[in-house]
């Protein structure tokens, strides 16, 4: 198990140094930035490729930051670990957004059956409109007929008063 570990090590630095011997060549040859001047071999700093060279603006500094331009260009290729970790992260963004997707899937279907229970929800008010429509018709029909129910039967009651009448003065003038 050393011993592999060992080899293992050594041929990461035997790559190492054979990139950085081929790139050595690279560092003769150097590209222009945005600003046509040659730019500058550096080396990075961050967790994610630390000691891997790059091209950049010759003008960068901290004092002379906003003169220079945003060139940028590796010089040594990604080693193992820094392919491994790309690609880990670029698996761990792809699964965050399988998860998201996931998430906006659901929320779609949500969405769906919100817009179905609504549009059936507006289906049934219609109906209801519809009923309602129909009762206060019958309601006014009613009204009518109601109307003309006290009419005949205000009618009945005068006509039967004025028999009463014509009856007992009959019989008035019958007993005088
Ligand atoms: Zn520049």
């Amino acid at each position: 198990m050393s011993h592999r570990r060992s080899s293992a090590a050594s041929t990461l630095s035997d790559g190492r140094f054979a990139s950085k011997e081929r790139s050595e060549g690279k560092l003769d040859v150097r590209p222009l930035c945005f600003c046509g001047i040659s730019a500058r071999a550096r080396f990075s700093k961050t967790s994610l490729n630390p000691g891997r060279r790059f091209w950049s603006c010759s003008q960068y500094s901290a004092a002379t930051r906003d003169k220079a331009c945003s060139f940028f260009e590796w010089i040594d290729p990604p080693s193992q670990q820094q392919e491994d970790d790309e690609t880990n992260s670029v698996l761990c963004q792809l699964k965050t957004m399988k998860k998201k997707l996931r998430i906006m899937e659901e929320r779609q279907n949500k969405t769906d059956e919100l817009f179905l229970k609504q549009s059936y929800m507006e289906e049934k008010l219609k109906l209801y409109e519809e009923k309602l429509k129909s009762t206060e018709k019958m309601l006014k029909a009613m009204d009518e007929k109601l109307k003309r129910l006290k009419l005949v039967m205000l009618g009945s009651w005068v006509l039967f008063c004025s028999c009463i009448y014509l009856c007992l003065s009959g019989v008035e003038r019958e007993s005088m």
